[in-house]
């Protein structure tokens, strides 16, 4: 079946009892008991399950072939819970290149609590095989990185990752099931950030995890998802599960308009470099073509000069919202060395675009007035 259809059917559950055709939304926090004490339906209170979040579990395990899946709160709160499954001693393995909150959670949350972690080129299969350890637990990807674009050999990275007994994570929230699944390329578990593409429209906090297996480590993950309870809302479940309905259709437009703005800005006099799957100058063209149906609507483009002159380019832009976030139908732009702080990494002249559902020669026009 077609990713559309699947999307569409795995969020459409009419409601039996009133035959209304778009689900409702469970608010209750507890469900009643009947004469003989039994619970109806299993559900029981909702910090450890609710209709509303089971409805869009079920639907995230179905987009990304997985068994089963957990919502949070946030992205960064699936990232957390999934870490605190993990024992003191434990080792993780991390992109070098990755959304800043993760190894920000790794160093000043984890690494007090007795884990260690080590970040890597994952593109660099030796350098990967080299910091593995016995006792690495996890191998947490991120591909399309953030933000300078780099892509992991799933496959690859995985198989590595097994043979030292370790999990291989995949945050795929740049890429979305509609062009990468990490778990057809032997991933274990993949995260979202569902505040993105998945729910699409900047209104929403959320993340989740999905499971290639449902073994001993998903069941601590699903145990501590209900003891600490940093799940989200039933309104918020709602909202991600609205926003699945139009996923595939939003990815790939914007992914056809952030097509048409890389070939605008690769080769524009006033920029340095764009970072951009599409790109067919992009060191892992062979491999995006392998393991991603299309290039996503992400890119980054590092402008000629320093950060005052990325700043002023930004300061002319009339169209793109200058803000933090992506996966929007809103464009932004972001200068991203500014919003990772002093221990940012990021060359200070790159700015890093989420591209939404405006026309492209209109968002176009606007780069070129500001590059002028
Ligand atoms: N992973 C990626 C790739 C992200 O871009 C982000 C947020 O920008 C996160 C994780 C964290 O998600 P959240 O802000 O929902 O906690």
């Amino acid at each position: 079946m077609h990713f559309d259809t699947l999307a569409l059917r795995a969020t459409h559950q009419s409601d039996p009892t009133t035959g209304a055709v778009v689900p409702p939304i469970f608010l209750s926090t507890t469900f009643a008991r009947d004469e003989a004490n039994e619970l109806p339906a299993n559900y029981i209170y909702t910090r450890p399950n609710n209709p509303t979040r089971e409805a869009l579990e079920k639907a995230l395990a179905i987009l990304e072939g997985g068994v089963t899946a957990m919502a949070f709160g946030s992205g960064q709160a699936a990232a957390m819970t999934l870490f605190q499954a993990l024992r003191p001693g434990d080792h993780v393995l991390l992109s070098a290149d990755a959304y800043y909150g993760t190894p920000a959670l790794l160093e000043q949350v984890f690494h007090p609590w007795g884990l260690t972690y080590t970040r890597v080129d994952m593109s660099d299969l030796d350098a990967v095989q080299a910091s593995l350890h016995e006792n690495t637990r996890v191998v947490w990807c991120e591909t399309p990185s953030n933000p300078m674009l780099s892509i992991t050999d799933l496959l690859l990275v995985s198989q590595l990752a097994h043979e030292v007994g370790a999990i291989c994570v995949c945050d795929n929230t740049w890429a979305t099931p509609v062009l990468q699944r990490p778990l057809d390329f032997n991933c274990d578990v993949v995260m979202h950030s569902t505040t993105k593409y998945i729910s699409g429209h900047s209104d929403v906090l959320g993340g989740a995890l999905i499971f290639k297996r449902d073994n001993e480590f998903t069941q601590r993950v699903r145990l501590l998802q209900g003891l600490s309870g940093a799940v989200p809302s039933p309104f918020d479940c709602w909202l991600v599960s609205r926003g699945i309905k139009t996923l595939g259709i939003r990815v790939r437009a914007q992914s056809l308009t952030a097509q048409a703005v890389a070939d605008f800005l690769d080769g524009h006099p006033a920029v340095e470099k764009v970072h951009y799957p599409g790109l067919s100058n992009h060191p892992d063209r062979e491999l995006i073509q392998q393991q991603m149906n299309g290039p996503g609507a992400m890119l980054s483009v590092q402008v000629k000069g320093d950060a005052p002159k990325a700043l002023q380019f930004i300061g002319r832009l009339k169209l793109f919202t200058r803000a933090t976030s992506l996966g929007g139908v809103e464009s932004l732009i972001e200068h991203r060395a500014s919003v990772e702080g002093p221990t940012s990494v990021t060359p200070k002249n790159l700015l890093r675009l989420s591209i939404g559902l405006e026309h492209a020669e209109d968002l176009i026009a606007d780069l070129a007035q500001a590059l002028a």
